[in-house]
């Protein structure tokens, strides 16, 4: 059966859970060939369908190494992301750093090393992981974050201003709340779960948190050729949060 992505090469970054797992299966139900990606082994091993590659995703040798051993591809998806929590007074150096090292660096390494190879072939889409947080909104105690996932922003129009007559477009994803291990994982560390779930739920005008499958859809479409007209475009996925 033809899919959505049939004879292309997609490489997906944090593979292994969340977003980027739906993303990965999703993408190779479409028939691509895909490489997942993530520095989590024993989770990239159970993602269906896929090509695992562990790796970190801070290291630039490892990446450019990567990229030399995967060739040409036809989608990079770069959707990892760490969320700092805390306001600018509660951020430190540390933080902010990781924040943009996984968050902006990391996705400049993965383009600057697949890129190439993409040109040669004819063109591409990269489809980078943003989120509301900073391009569209101010979150409340998520400075590093909102701070980084802008960089995105930026950097994907200049991604998409530069290639675009080498047939490269470049979008970005700008997901409200999600559902996830790292959103479970985030809602815990308040010490109240239940209320700071009920409390991310209360801030979303359709009443519930996306998931990952919604954001995935996104992504697919954005990777596939139906999106050919698509580029330098942030594309919110909120459930209405930003709409105000
Ligand atoms: P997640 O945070 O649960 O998973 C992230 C994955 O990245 C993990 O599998 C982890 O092992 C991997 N990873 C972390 N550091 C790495 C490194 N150095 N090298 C390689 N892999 C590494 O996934 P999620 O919540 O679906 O988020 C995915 C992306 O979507 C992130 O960029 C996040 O900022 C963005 N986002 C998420 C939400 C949300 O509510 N979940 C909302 C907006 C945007």
């Amino acid at each position: 059966m033809m899919g959505r992505l049939s004879g292309k090469r997609a490489v997906v970054s944090a593979a292994a859970q969340g977003i980027g797992r739906a993303s990965a299966e999703l993408f190779a139900r479409e028939g691509a060939k895909v490489f997942a990606l993530d520095i989590d082994a024993l989770a990239l091993a159970g993602v269906a369908g896929c090509e695992a590659r562990v790796i970190d995703l801070l290291d630039g040798g490892a990446i450019a190494a990567l990229a030399a051993d995967i060739g040409q591809i036809d989608i990079l998806f770069n959707c990892a992301g760490y969320v700092d929590a805390g306001t600018l007074l509660d951020t430190t150096d540390s933080g902010y750093d990781l924040s943009f090292d996984l968050n902006v660096k990391s996705m400049t390494r993965m383009i600057r090393a697949f890129l190439p190879a993409m040109i040669a072939g004819g063109g591409g889409s990269i489809i980078n992981m943003a989120s509301v947080a900073g391009p569209a909104i101010g979150v409340a105690n998520r400075f590093a974050y909102c701070a980084s996932k802008a960089a995105v922003a930026g950097l994907s129009r200049s991604i998409a201003v530069d290639y675009v007559a080498d047939g490269i477009r470049c979008n970005v994803i700008c997901p409200g709340t999600v559902q996830s291990p790292s959103l479970d994982a985030r809602l815990a560390a308040t010490g109240d779960e239940a209320a700071a779930r009920k409390a991310f739920v209360a801030r979303q005008p359709m009443g519930r948190i996306g998931s990952a499958d919604e954001i995935a859809a996104l992504a697919l479409h954005l990777a596939s050729d139906e999106s050919a007209y698509t580029t330098g475009a942030l594309h919110i996925i909120d459930g209405g949060w930003s709409m105000a």
